[in-house]
């Protein structure tokens, strides 16, 4: 039996999106088409995309729908940033850090939120910028301090865009009450289809310059026929998704007993989600924990990635100023229906593991 701990990667699909996409399934026609099958589709998109921007603030006109968070977040950054220098936080996701490669970094505080002091001079210090940052970091969970990052933003005239693809459905996301140019959203962090997700625009950004073009689409702001059926299971997982709170009693149980077998938790004293640790074992390489939880039936991750027989460390880990430890840690993240023999299960591995991982002999054979 697996579990599956491992939703900071992919939610499981919820049953209210599967109803819904198989509802949808059963339409055949093209959103852009005028004819009655057409407009049944469209139909079903747009009040898919009225559900999602009542969920997330937005008026729905400014909801440009797209494959995913990660072509949210380059669209954002191609047309909110034009013009602009481009200001990321130092933990951003690789979708912000690939489309902002020359970007200036803000640093973090060692347990995960970004340096606002930092961040209000390199604002002051040059001409209006684009700053990208996270709401909810996937690796650590770690929540940033937006609405203080918004704020500073509007003093110097920088937009802003928030990258939620994490915190969606798991903590309060409202781009209005967030203050922000843009959100970039994901259905398969909430528990919807992988293949579809969302830019939110703040009114006075509604209409930007695509990054796809085509047949004109999204108001032409996004070419390509829309995925209605994902989109209505986007819709309604964003609907069953009621937060993160409910799991942090099973996220601390698994935390404790990783603790007492010798982990840290990394950035545990931030404001984190609540389904999501980060657990460093000194002297254990993150791959390894993770294939030896795996042959366990336990699926998690690890914070670095491993080429060529290499860990590269966590770029996150590392920006928290955790020297060799941020090769050794692994992301915990518990879904929406986590249950607690999946923590009793986890427990029971991470024991055996931390033991035969930290042994001697191991140690001197890595
Ligand atoms: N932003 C963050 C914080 C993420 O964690 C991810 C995916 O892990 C993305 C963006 C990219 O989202 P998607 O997988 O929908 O492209």
């Amino acid at each position: 039996m697996m579990h599956y701990l491992d939703a900071n990667a992919t939610e499981p699909l919820r049953p209210e999106a599967r109803d819904a996409m198989l509802a949808a399934c059963g339409i055949t026609g093209n959103p852009s088409s005028v004819h009655c099958a057409g407009r049944a589709a469209r139909r079903v998109m747009e009040d898919s995309r009225e559900t999602l921007a009542a969920r997330f603030g937005c008026q729905p006109g400014d909801l440009v729908f797209t494959s995913g968070g990660t072509e949210a977040d380059a669209l954002a950054v191609h047309a909110l940033g034009q013009g602009r220098r481009l200001v990321i936080g130092a933990t951003e996701h690789d979708a912000i850090r690939a489309a902002a490669p020359d970007a200036t970094l803000v640093p973090v505080l060692s347990n995960g939120p970004i340096d606002l002091g930092v961040l209000a001079g390199i604002l002051s210090a040059g001409p209006p910028a684009l700053v990208c940052l996270m709401l909810a970091n996937n690796e650590t969970g770690t929540i940033q301090p937006v609405a203080e990052a918004a704020a500073l933003c509007r003093v110097h005239g920088a937009r802003l865009h928030v990258d939620a693809v994490q915190a969606a459905g798991r903590m309060a996301v409202n781009l209005g009450a967030l203050g922000a140019s843009s959100i970039a959203i994901s259905s398969h962090k909430i528990g919807g289809p992988t293949g579809v997700g969302a830019l939110l625009l703040a009114p006075e950004h509604s209409s930007v310059v695509p990054l796809i073009r085509g047949g004109g689409q999204e108001r032409g702001r996004r070419g390509g026929t829309p995925p209605v059926a994902a989109i209505a299971g986007f819709a309604a997982a964003a609907m069953a998704a009621v937060g993160t709170e409910a799991l942090a009693a099973l996220r601390d149980a698994a935390e404790r007993a990783a603790v007492i077998h010798g982990a840290m938790v990394v950035g545990g004293d931030a404001p984190r989600l609540g389904n999501t640790t980060c657990l460093a074992l000194p002297g254990a390489r993150a791959d390894m924990q993770v294939i030896a939880l795996d042959l366990e039936g336990v699926a998690v991750s690890a914070g670095a990635a491993c080429s060529s027989g290499k860990v590269a460390a966590s770029h996150v880990l590392a920006a928290m100023g955790l020297g060799a430890l941020a090769g050794q840690a692994i992301r915990v993240s518990l879904p929406w229906n986590a249950s607690a023999a999946d923590v009793d299960a986890f427990a029971a591995a991470y024991v055996r593991m931390a033991d035969r991982l930290r042994s001697p002999l191991v140690s001197r054979a890595a």
